[in-house]
């Protein structure tokens, strides 16, 4: 008999594809729909994506749940403590995403320092022949800080080296096989470099870590670029430091709010924004379903999850 999955949400059609090789996808659905569905009581697996909201609710309508693969590294909207006491694992596709992450992170760097989008659209609108641009900011040489020294952040660091950039960091722990200053106190951090670049996971224990103070830190010369979640940053209070000068400039690809960010973020001159596309290449997306898809696999055969989050 086919298995039957429940997407937790929309999926990538890579991932949809993926799996309707070998199993029937249902969702996503309302809990009422769900509740209601002939299949509910013989679901093993929630498939889910990096976004996806996966509550104790959705996996309690599932008695013979056992496993939520999902693709994406970051796994916050995932109640893991739940599913550890239902006995169900969670996986994530960690590593194949990170060199696209921290070539987003580079981009960002390059593109709100050099002002990227702006010579895009003086270029574009004729403005050219009318006389030059604006002097922009050097970013090579610039003293970098990167805010989760994890997979991506040393993937972040390793191409920063490449700009001469000097490296601190901080983390939960200091990391003694790195040669990159470590500074406990993300404040600390801040004061001491020119652009900050956020990589840790969203969740409570990164919540609104970068708050009014760390911006002032920063100081008006200084560049925020956040990679890792929206939730990080205390979003008014970065709204403010933009406006009022108290830092530089803002390259975004994550908010508080997704899909609608603030609208005070849209309309200022010194931010870039991205609409969450860090692991948006065809290459790695395909990396990413393999794998989700591959955990499943597993689950079905008896087998070791490939990638299941630490915390399992
Ligand atoms: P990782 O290898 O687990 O690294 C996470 C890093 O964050 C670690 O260095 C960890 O410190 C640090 N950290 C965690 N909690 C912290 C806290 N409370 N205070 C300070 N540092 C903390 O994860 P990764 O693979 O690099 O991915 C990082 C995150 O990037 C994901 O969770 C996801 O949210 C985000 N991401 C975004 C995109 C995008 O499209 N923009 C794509 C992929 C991933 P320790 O090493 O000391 O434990």
């Amino acid at each position: 008999m086919t298995p039957t999955l429940l997407a937790a949400s929309p999926l990538n059609p890579l991932f949809v594809k993926a799996l309707q090789t070998k199993y029937s996808v249902i969702g996503p659905m309302s809990h009422d729909a769900l509740m209601a569905h002939p299949d509910r009581e013989l679901i093993e697996v929630i498939a889910a994506g990096g976004e996806s909201k996966v509550p104790a609710s959705m996996m309690d309508a599932l008695p013979a749940l056992k496993l939520i693969s999902v693709m994406g590294v970051g796994y916050d909207g995932v109640d893991v403590g739940h599913a550890i006491q239902r006995g169900a694992m969670v996986t994530h596709t960690p590593n194949v995403l990170n060199d696209d992450v921290a070539d987003l992170a580079i981009a960002l760097m390059l593109s709100v320092t050099r002002r990227i989008p702006q010579a895009h659209q003086f270029v574009r609108a004729g403005e050219w022949a009318k006389g030059g641009l604006p002097l922009a900011t050097k970013l090579s040489g610039m003293r970098l800080g990167i805010v989760g020294m994890g997979r991506i952040g040393q993937a972040i660091a390793h191409r920063a080296e490449a700009f001469g950039m000097p490296i601190a960091y901080t983390a939960r722990s200091a990391k003694s096989n790195l040669p990159y200053t470590f500074v406990a106190d993300i404040e600390d951090l801040a004061s001491q470099v020119d652009m900050l670049t956020l990589i840790t996971p969203g969740g409570a224990g990164t919540h609104h870590m970068v708050n009014a103070a760390v911006l002032k830190a920063l100081g008006p010369k200084g560049y925020i670029v956040n990679v890792a979640r929206g939730s990080v940053i205390d979003e008014a209070a970065l709204v403010e430091a933009l406006q009022t000068g108290v830092i530089a400039g803002a390259g975004l690809d994550v908010f508080e709010n997704e899909p609608t960010p603030l609208p005070a973020l849209l309309t200022m001159d010194n931010v870039v924004l991205t609409p969450h596309v860090g692991s948006a290449t065809d290459a790695t997306r395909q990396a990413m379903a393999d794998l989700a898809t591959a955990n499943i696999n597993r689950h079905f055969a008896g087998e070791p999850l490939e990638t299941p989050v630490p915390e399992c």
